[in-house]
């Protein structure tokens, strides 16, 4: 793995988007399926140093979308005929338990669309309710498999304590949820080896859902600002459309039934064909933004973030446009895992 990761002979590299290709194709076939997201919170508790939305980046103007807000989304997600809809947000407790099992409901009942979430480190209770409430999928990506680097780009919280994401995809998997995970390509003193091990780690965890983008630094958080050691020249991975690529394609092949997307940090790097790459190198699912236009650019988890101009309509109309150029097709109904049956 770490060979292929160091690998920068163009010929070579053919062979291993090839390999990903086929893999793709064979098990998880052309169609690609299309989850609508809507980042409905942009608070957050957190630190971490990578991120735009961390408590600390103080100047930032938060939002909180309403119940009619959201229902509003899904039912746009259901009428483009979305198999999923997504509810992401920071770390954010002003998104209650009960409050948010409401709205799980009533999407639910509404659009019979699946639910995913990817609302941070919530305690057990909440996952439980919401799973319960009818949500399907919680993605939460567990950035390093290295412990100390993971505690330098992640800091423990005084509401948390110790953070340990690992142990909460487990539970996620114990509790019924399709489990979605992944890691940023680059951050500073993220080596080869750790790299490679977070693939291994991938296939270890069976995760259903797995989201690989290239780190970008942002100017107002403590990796933006590089306050946190790279590794040496020779180990540090960096941060390019290149480089997530190769993640991609042996993410592809170290667990080829996994929903894997082409993601927007790629569309960012490359406008014009980020996405394409990504889903003719292992990809096969991507999330247009539903998210209302008012809210996009406040939602800065990194600077120049692709899409945050376009409408939901325009996401859709691009998306669909850029599936059908590569000859794939868009997916139909839920879109999950093989093995695990859509309830
Ligand atoms: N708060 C939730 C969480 O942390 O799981 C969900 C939202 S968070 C913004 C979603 C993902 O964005 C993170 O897991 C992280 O991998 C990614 N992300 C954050 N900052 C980033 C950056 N500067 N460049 C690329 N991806 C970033
Ligand atoms: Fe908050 Fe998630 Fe950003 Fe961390 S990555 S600061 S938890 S939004």
């Amino acid at each position: 793995m770490e060979r292929w990761l160091r690998e920068e002979d163009a010929s070579c590299l053919e062979q291993l988007w090839g390999a990903a290709d086929a893999v793709r194709r064979e098990y998880v076939g052309d169609e690609v399926h299309l989850r609508g997201l809507v980042e409905i919170s942009s608070h957050c508790i957190r630190k971490c140093a990578y991120c735009g939305l961390r408590a600390e980046h103080r100047d930032l103007q938060r939002y909180r979308m309403t119940r009619d807000e959201i229902l509003e989304c899904a039912r746009q997600a259901r009428d483009y005929g979305y198999g999923t809809v997504v509810m992401q947000s920071g770390e954010d407790y002003g998104i209650t338990r009960e409050w948010l099992a409401n709205i799980v409901r009533a999407v639910k009942q509404e659009t019979g669309l699946a639910i995913t979430l990817s609302l941070g480190e919530r305690p057990d209770e909440d996952l439980v309710a919401w799973r319960t409430a009818g949500a399907n999928r919680y993605l939460l990506r567990f950035e390093t498999s290295d412990r100390d680097l993971y505690d330098r780009i992640h800091p423990p919280t005084s509401r948390q304590g110790l953070s340990d994401r690992i142990a909460l995809l487990k539970r996620l998997k114990q509790l019924g949820y399709e489990a979605g995970s992944g890691v940023m390509v680059g951050i500073p003193g993220q080596t080869y080896t750790i790299l490679a091990r977070d693939i291994a780690l991938f296939r270890d965890l069976d995760l259903d859902m797995i989201g690989v983008g290239p780190f970008i630094a942002h100017p107002d958080t403590p990796l933006g600002r590089g306050e946190l050691p790279f590794a040496s020249e020779r180990e540090q991975v960096p941060n390019t459309e290149f480089m997530t690529y190769k993640v991609l394609a042996l993410t592809r092949l170290a667990c080829p039934d996994a929903n894997i997307p082409s993601t927007t940090a790629l569309a960012t790097l490359n406008l014009a064909q980020g996405r394409e790459l990504g889903l003719m190198r292992g990809a096969n699912v991507v999330m247009p933004n539903l998210t209302p236009v008012r809210y996009r650019a406040l939602y800065e988890i990194y600077p120049a973030k692709a899409c945050i101009r376009e409408s939901a309509g325009d996401c859709c109309d691009c998306l669909l446009g850029r599936i059908r150029a590569i000859g794939r097709f868009p997916g139909t109904g839920a879109g999950s895992r093989k093995h695990h049956p859509y309830i």
